[in-house]
């Protein structure tokens, strides 16, 4: 049984290989389209006029630590109740638009639909959304998949965004420094304390790498800031390994209606 999955795995995966390679020599000839349809862009990693306003693009007024964007027009660096009643391990957190519309296809098409080639122009919003993120950081470094999920997906996506990063701002990029020590459930419809136990101990930083973030800033990066579960983990196995601060870069965050009302 298990060998039959695995098989069926690899087949898709060759499957899936061999349409984005291909999709990526016809794309090579073809005027460069739309990251969300096929209307004709100035540039790769574009969006249409009119698909734009289908990304709901998350401006400020926001929560300066964890960037939730407020509902209603609000005093500079007013916090959010979320932050005030249990102070998040990172130092900001920032994400480029709400998943959800055009957003939530533009991560789905990226993740789902094997277009990695939108890692760049996907990376592009984000450094727009974290600019100052990039500048503070010392290094950047992507949430890690389980090598599990990392097989049968073929690619981490946020470790394409993260070095999607790197390359635009010179910045070093940490790949595998964080490692999924054991593969965890979806987190989704796990209550907050289920979710901390499910990912206690699961994500650990490489003990030959640890001297490299010791006193350092670091800049996570992930594709969805859902629940902010993972990423908080990921945090405190930095903190823990000496790192002097972390912040945080999604392309996407979910916003729930409780928590932009202010
Ligand atoms: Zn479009
Ligand atoms: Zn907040």
């Amino acid at each position: 049984m298990q060998d039959t999955l695995a098989v069926q795995i690899v087949s898709r995966s060759w499957k899936r290989l061999w349409r984005s390679a291909w999709r990526g020599g016809v794309d090579a000839l073809l005027p460069p389209q739309c990251m969300l349809c096929t209307a004709q862009v100035d540039e790769p990693g574009r969006l249409c006029l009119d698909c734009w306003p289908s990304v709901g693009f998350i401006a400020d007024p926001c929560c300066p630590t964890c960037g939730v964007p407020h509902a209603v027009p609000v005093p500079d660096g007013l916090v959010c109740g979320a932050c005030l009643k249990d102070t998040p391990p990172f130092a900001r957190a920032r994400a480029a638009f709400v998943y959800g519309g055009g957003g939530r296809d533009l991560v789905l098409r990226f993740k789902r639909g094997d277009r990695t080639d939108l890692a760049p122009g996907l990376a592009a919003l984000m450094r727009q959304a974290g600019a100052p993120l990039l500048t503070e950081c010392d290094m950047i470094l992507p949430v890690p998949l389980h090598r599990w999920r990392l097989w049968r997906r073929r690619f981490n996506q946020s470790a394409l965004l993260a070095r999607a990063l790197g390359g635009v701002t010179g910045k070093p990029v940490l790949l595998d420094l964080l490692q999924r020590r054991r593969a965890t459930r979806s987190l989704g419809r796990l209550n907050r304390a289920a979710r901390r136990r499910e990912l206690a101990g699961a994500i650990a930083v490489d003990p030959g790498q640890a001297a490299a973030i010791r006193g350092r800033r670091l800049l996570l990066v992930d594709d969805v800031f859902t629940t902010g579960a993972t990423v908080n983990a990921c945090c405190r196995a930095l903190l823990r390994a000496g790192a002097a601060e972390v912040t945080v870069l999604t392309l996407a965050r979910v916003v729930r209606a409780e928590q932009s009302a202010i």
